[in-house]
């Protein structure tokens, strides 16, 4: 098996990790605009080779998973430059903007639109971790415009890699993946921004912060590079549930200002249901 991973960074390297941990036969090949990362994944044994979009033709598979901003420039060259018996994947965690940058390419067959619910706030080929989508959920949009033949080659593979496959339609993941992914990492850049505000004594926080603030604002050690597009591209989504977060916290701190402590509680308890709602999602340790 021939495939091409544009983008080895965290997402595309632990690809290419449980790619060769799977099937022995396989050539990897990398492409990517830092050089650095190229020699970094060659030295760590994520790819074989470097390449470049004159290696798709021949490619079985071709796993995309560079910035969306860069997906919705690249993936319509990256389609004129595959193979017909090529199947292109991609790993955005956006999906509207990305599926209408093909809508119409002559190759829309050879696409299909992914997005793997798995990752870290690391980037770069180093980041790359065997075994992160082990029991994470794979979201695919529009199936139904790929290929028949090249949806089940890379279906296999999700397949081998246990992941949980789900269906659904570009414009309902962005809105629901808003909720679940996007404002969460506002809310901990956020909490980030205000604590280091306020304690102006990095000291401080270090010896005073707890593993609960920690847990919380570890998404903040996130890439700017990597998020400033995705909520670019998911602005009114983002926008409608940053609008219900801030209304919550406003009401929650009016609850505190007024005394009525057992709404306080109440609020709290009826929150506690998260832990009935995540049981079953595995956490990525690093
Ligand atoms: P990453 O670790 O920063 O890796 C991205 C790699 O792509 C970097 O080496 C980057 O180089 C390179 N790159 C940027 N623009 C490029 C271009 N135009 N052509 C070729 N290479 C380019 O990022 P990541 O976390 O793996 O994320 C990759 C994709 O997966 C994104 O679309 C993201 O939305 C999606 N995703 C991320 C997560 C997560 O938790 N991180 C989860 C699911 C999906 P430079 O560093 O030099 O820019």
């Amino acid at each position: 098996m021939d495939i091409v991973v544009i983008g080895i960074g965290l997402i595309g390297g632990s690809f290419a990790k449980d790619v060769k941990k799977l099937y022995s036969e396989v050539q990897i090949t990398g492409v990517d605009k830092s050089e650095a990362h190229l020699d970094e994944a060659l030295e760590l044994g994520l790819i074989d080779a470097k390449g470049n979009y004159g290696s798709l033709t021949s490619a079985d598979l071709v796993f995309v998973s560079i910035p969306v901003n860069a997906l919705v420039e690249e993936l319509p060259k990256i389609l004129d430059a595959a193979g017909d018996e090529t199947v292109v994947v991609d790993a955005g965690s956006t999906k509207s903007l990305i599926c209408q940058s093909v809508e119409n390419h002559p190759k829309r067959r050879n696409y299909m639109a992914c997005h793997p619910i798995a990752g870290t706030e690391f980037s770069g080929p180093s980041a790359a971790i065997e075994g992160l989508y082990d029991g994470k959920t794979n979201i695919i949009c529009e199936v139904e415009k790929t290929a028949f033949k090249l949806q089940e080659r890379a279906l296999a593979i999700f397949q081998d890699m246990n992941m949980r496959i789900r269906y659904m339609n570009p414009e309902a993941h962005d809105k629901h993946i808003a909720y679940v992914s996007h404002l969460s990492h506002i809310s901990s850049f956020m909490l980030g921004k205000t604590v280091i505000e306020k304690e102006k004594n990095e000291r401080d926080i270090f010896d005073m912060a707890g593993s609960g603030f920690e847990s919380t604002v570890r998404l903040a050690k996130s890439s700017p590079d990597m998020w400033a597009p995705i909520f670019e591209q998911n602005k009114d989504n983002v926008v409608e549930t940053l609008e219900e977060y801030i209304q919550n916290l406003i009401m929650f701190k009016a609850m505190i200002e007024e005394n009525d402590f057992e709404r306080v509680h109440q609020e709290m308890s009826n929150t506690n249901r998260i832990k009935q709602i995540l049981k079953g999602i595995p956490l990525t340790k690093k």
